[in-house]
């Protein structure tokens, strides 16, 4: 089998690549500052897309816990991703691929199943060329039919596990024209005890960059300030880049404000210059202002929302979190989000959600908390408050109703108690019997049918297409008894029950699916503006004072 250096390469392959590396620590917001100068291209006209590289060992995220990892995102073909991939879809307006992350699990599997093909003709398989060839391959794949392809290296540079990305993208670089390719280097800049901006941490990890062949167009500094211009001056001195292409990016209150303050130090204009795009790309005067206008709107108002979930870690959420922001910003309102850990709630809920305006219980899986979240059902049940159930919030809305409702005592899912004597919620038939824990559970987009004349209805029209990640359905043997008892499966897709609501409820919806995961903060997901809505309408706010943000947006 020819190298990649060896084929002959095609330029109309995506055109233009944008590689982001990391320094000094990771969770720097490398990713935020990837995908907002994506944004900024986006605006000016381009058509951007992003690649997020995981240097480890794992397939794909699927298997990973989420306290450890923060939340398995989901992608409409079924991929189980990194949350970062969120980001891209939130920041770009996209809906991507699995080929949008490539893993090491990825990689290696390919060339190892090749070796066995017998397809290496003899040679000695190797990282260098083989690994980095099938690297270099899936980076030019996944960027065909855009004009920029951002290409994030996950981790800092040094580790070990990023080596390989590394020299594939020294290689590519080679092997494309200088302009197509610049290479951005996020890095920390920490403040001494004495208050300075220290450069040296972002010496050593530009140092260490250029050991392996690879040398920064462009550093942004992550600081909690701007950089100052000394700052800037000794950067561009030691790290060998123009003063013109140090570039702060200092903490802001809000993540959707990245772009705005990227754009406020000249990073989109340098990147088309460097690119040479500058002559396609919209003036300022005819740019998209979509972004801007939607993230500096001011609120008038405050919603409280509780996000009853297991984990204490907000990444764990974060798809819920940026959706209930997007509905603030849709409807022009501040979302308070309350974490609210499942396993502290008392029976009743004990006052606990005395404050609240919305009840949501997102996903999960496992036991552990799911009496509570029952609980806090229960309460926003009784109570009126408006309740959003995703997908295991759904199926324990379900159960709710069955125990409280029907008076099934010890309904329950079969995932969750294996002897339940009512399994309301119920194995998928197709899932029986299935060993493999990675990408076997029901995933990705699938098309609901909703009923006339249900909230449902009013919320997404005759159908809707949401993404899944589930093992799990409400059983069909409950479901007569179910709506005779009030309750009313809205949507369906097939046999399936995908929504639910209460009509006498003021708000009280559960999708089997996953509507976060396509929600964005110019296009909000229906169900969580419906949520926000029904808050500010029940007049919970009023209880809770109305705040008046200057600045607005989240
Ligand atoms: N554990 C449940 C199931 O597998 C719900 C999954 C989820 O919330 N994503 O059906």
């Amino acid at each position: 089998m020819p190298t990649e250096s060896e084929r002959d390469y095609d330029p109309s392959l995506g055109r233009k690549f944008i590689f982001v590396t990391g320094g000094v620590m990771s969770g720097l917001g490398k990713g935020i500052t990837a995908a907002s100068t994506g944004r900024l291209l986006a605006n000016a006209g381009f058509d951007v897309t992003a690649v997020k590289i995981d240097p480890y060992l794992n397939v794909d995220a699927g298997t990973m816990n989420p306290f450890e990892h923060g939340e398995v995102y989901v992608l409409k073909d079924g991929g189980e991703v990194d949350l970062d991939l969120g980001n891209y879809e939130r920041f770009l307006g996209l809906d991507m691929t699995s080929d949008h992350n490539i893993t090491t699990g990825k990689v290696y599997q390919d060339v190892i199943e090749n070796e066995r093909a017998g397809e290496y003709l003899g040679k000695t398989v190797q990282i260098i060329p083989h690994v980095t060839d099938d690297i270099k391959r899936r980076v030019r794949e996944a960027a065909v039919g855009s004009d920029v392809c951002i290409v994030e290296v996950g981790g800092t540079v040094g580790d070990i596990e990023g080596m390989p990305y590394l020299e594939a993208l020294r290689q590519f670089a080679i092997e494309q024209d200088d302009e197509d390719v610049l290479f951005a280097h996020v890095t920390l800049v920490p403040y001494s005890k004495n208050g300075e901006q220290k450069t040296k941490p972002t010496q050593h990890s530009v140092k260490e960059l250029r050991s392996i062949g690879l040398r920064p167009d462009i550093v942004v500094g992550r600081c909690s300030d701007h950089l100052e211009q000394e700052t800037r001056e000794k950067i561009a001195l030691f790290c060998d880049v123009p003063q013109a292409a140090v570039f702060s990016n200092p903490d802001v209150e809000d993540i959707y404000r990245v772009p705005l303050e990227l754009e406020e130090e000249g990073l989109d204009e340098f990147v088309l210059d460097s690119l040479g795009l500058r002559a396609e790309a919209l003036s300022p005067a005819e740019s998209n202002t979509e972004w801007r206008d939607r993230v500096t709107r001011a609120a008038t108002e405050t919603v409280t929302v509780a996000v009853v979930g297991k984990y204490g870690l907000e990444d764990a959420y974060i798809s819920v979190h940026e959706a209930l922001k997007h509905g603030g910003l849709e409807l022009g309102v501040d979302v308070e989000r309350e974490w609210v850990h499942a396993e502290t709630l008392a029976d009743g809920c004990d006052g606990q959600l005395a404050e609240i305006d919305a009840v949501v219980v997102p996903g999960g899986f496992g036991s552990r908390g799911t009496e509570g979240k029952i609980r806090a059902i229960q309460q926003a049940r009784e109570q009126g408050v408006p309740f959003l159930g995703l997908c295991l919030g759904f199926q324990m809305a379900v159960v709710e109703y069955a125990r409280n409702v029907l008076g099934l005592t010890g309904a329950h899912s079969a995932e969750l108690d294996e002897s339940t004597p009512h399994p309301v919620i119920d194995i998928l038939p197709e899932q029986e019997g299935l060993d493999d824990m990675g990408g076997t559970m029901r995933l990705g987009t699938h098309t609901t049918d909703i009923s006339d004349g249900t909230l449902a209805h009013d919320l997404y029209g005759d159908d809707c297409e949401e993404r899944h990640r589930h093992r799990y359905e409400v059983n069909p043997d409950y479901i007569p008894d179910l709506e005779a008892a009030g309750l009313v499966f809205s949507g369906q897709s097939g046999r399936r029950m995908e929504l639910v609501e209460l009509p006498a409820h003021p708000y009280f919806v559960g999708t089997q699916f996953h509507p976060e995961f396509r929600s964005r903060p110019t296009r909000a997901s229906p169900p969580f503006v419906g949520l926000l809505d029904a808050a500010l309408d029940t007049g919970a706010t009023t209880t809770q004072g109305v705040s008046q943000t200057a600045g607005g947006g989240n």
